[in-house]
């Protein structure tokens, strides 16, 4: 049950970014959830909203936008601040693909 590799190529359910590293994954019924910051978002729509709209005090993901509640999980990196190391790594392999095909 608890295999990461089952979640190999999946998508996280609620920001959709691809599940590239599994040190953080959550699964819930089936679904993946690139960590729990989306996981709770997805699950109590409400208390996220809320977080949101605290006027700064929780930060957001730079990559999917997600409310960073689990802070212990976050990743910060050039200035940047992910929800998790799953975004972290999507968004730096990203960066390194557009460095590459511009050259
Ligand atoms: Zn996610
Ligand atoms: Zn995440
Ligand atoms: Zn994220």
């Amino acid at each position: 049950m608890a295999e990461a590799s089952t979640a190999g190529g999946a998508d996280c359910a609620f920001c959709g970014t691809p599940i590239v590293c599994t040190t953080t994954l959550v699964e819930v019924d089936g679904s993946y959830y690139c960590c729990p910051n989306c996981e709770l978002a997805a699950r109590q729509p409400a208390t996220a909203r809320r977080v949101r709209r605290g006027g700064g005090l929780v930060l957001t993901c730079t990559h999917c936008g997600t409310p960073i509640i689990f802070s212990e999980i976050m990743v910060s990196t050039g200035g940047r601040t992910y929800c998790c190391a799953n975004c972290a790594e999507v968004a730096g392999r990203r960066a390194a693909a557009a460095t590459a095909a511009a050259r």
